[in-house]
């Protein structure tokens, strides 16, 4: 191929697209093309999670996590009413079953207050059964604004706009080598060559090796964690009103199996995180033998192993016994019981550790003179994905120079 891009964007999930869409609405004559490897768009992170547009509670006040959050949600709710695309404002919950919850509930209610969330309340059992009638807890925080939505319909959207502004999507197109000459990156794919001066990064589960690819971070890799899933039986639907959540570990960067209503009204269960032995395992039995050893060969992952082998024990103990995690459900819903779980889908979070044993916690995106990386856009990475693309493009302009 001897077309020569101004812009290569490697990955057509949700960030890359936005990406893709912001670079083209601010600089309408750019030459931009999308490579994604799989036969479709947003396959992967974009297309398995759990659809919640969070608030942005959780987050650090200083992190780029709770400015992209809190900006995103609001971004994303009107990106879904300007295209008609389906999303419902249910509004959350999360409950302290303990008494020891309940410090860290006020924590949460003073981060979000913090990071600008509207309408958080602190509220008791006789409202919280108003608003979640099945669910008993000492108290909980209610978040109004959350809201959930069909992420891989937002993408779409994106993809579609992205080609209306010129920009071209090739399916098909795993990048296999980038080779900067001259001011050029040539960029090998299994689809063919295409060349571009610049190039941006949003291969998701597979930053790291784009990243490494081109010199950049390898102190950095992606640790794959499968989130898992179960349906809740349609006649038991009415125990969940809208998105129920436990009180977070703070020392990990999951939120504990939760209730989700999904926007296409069915209502799930989960996901847990157990350590996946393939970046793209959503069974079980799934085993790449290169991922496996990526991970095992990583000094960062054991550091994170040795500090959190009992957590990581018992999520593989969930994992494989359903008893236990209908346990962790009912301490939310106590009418909860395993007949009313059936198992659902799954979805692999690329979570990046460093080589010092840090479990990544805010989104990480660095740029050089001629590259953008996304290296880090776990959750919440939907909801934040319109100010991600243009964080990016304000990342690229000043990097690159674009006019
Ligand atoms: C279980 C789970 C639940 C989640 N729940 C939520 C939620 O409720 N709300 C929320 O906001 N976020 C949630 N997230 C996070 C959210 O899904 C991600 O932040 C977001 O999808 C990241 O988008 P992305 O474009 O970076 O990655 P992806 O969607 O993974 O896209 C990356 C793309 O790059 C492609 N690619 C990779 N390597 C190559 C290559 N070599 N060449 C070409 N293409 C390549 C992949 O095929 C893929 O399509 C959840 C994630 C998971 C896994």
């Amino acid at each position: 191929m001897s077309d020569q891009y101004d812009v290569v964007i490697i990955g057509g999930g949700i960030i890359g697209l936005s990406t893709a869409m912001h670079l083209l609405q601010r600089h309408p004559r750019l030459r931009l093309a999308v490579l994604e490897k799989d036969g479709g768009l947003a396959g992967q992170q974009t297309g398995h999670n759990s659809g919640v547009i969070h608030s942005g509670i959780y987050y650090r006040p200083d992190s780029l996590k709770a400015q992209f959050c809190v900006d995103g949600r609001a971004a994303m709710v009107e990106f879904c009413e300007a295209n008609d695309i389906a999303y419902e404002r249910c509004g959350k919950v999360i409950v302290a079953t303990r008494e020891e919850e309940l410090l860290r509930l006020d924590a949460l209610l003073e981060r979000g207050l913090a990071n600008g969330v509207e309408g958080l309340e602190m509220v008791e059992p006789d409202r919280l059964r108003e608003i979640e009638p099945h669910v008993v807890a000492i108290r909980a925080l209610w978040a109004p604004s959350t809201a959930i939505v069909d992420f891989t319909a937002v993408a779409e959207v994106y993809g579609r706009r992205v080609r209306e502004s010129g920009g071209e999507i090739h399916v098909g197109a795993r990048v296999t080598a980038v080779v900067r000459r001259d001011g050029v990156s040539n960029i090998e794919t299994e689809g063919g060559e295409y060349r571009a001066r610049f190039v941006v990064n949003c291969a998701g589960l597979h930053a790291d090796r784009i990243a490494s690819l081109m010199d950049v971070r390898r102190d950095v890799r992606i640790v794959p964690f499968r989130g898992e899933y179960y349906t809740l039986r349609q006649d038991r639907e009415h125990l969940v009103r809208g998105l129920i959540y436990p009180v977070p570990d703070p020392d990990l960067p999951f939120l504990g199996v939760h209730f989700t209503r999904n926007v296409k009204g069915y209502v799930e269960a989960g996901p847990n995180a157990v350590l996946a032995t393939a970046r793209e395992g959503y069974r079980k039995r799934d085993v790449n033998l290169r991922d496996l050893i990526d991970t095992l060969g990583f000094a960062g992952f054991w550091r994170v192993a040795r500090r959190q082998w009992k957590t990581g024990a018992e999520e593989v103990n969930r994992s494989f016994r359903k008893s236990v995690f209908v346990r962790d459900l009912q301490r939310m819903i106590p009418e909860v019981t395993a007949a009313d779980l059936r198992p659902g889908g799954s979805g692999v979070r690329a979570q990046a550790v460093s080589r010092d044993g840090a479990l990544l916690d805010d989104f990480v995106i660095e740029q050089t003179d001629s590259a953008v990386h996304v290296l880090n856009a776990p959750s919440p990475g939907a909801t934040s994905s319109l100010v991600i693309g243009r964080h990016i493009v304000a990342l690229a302009d000043e990097a690159f120079g674009l006019e």
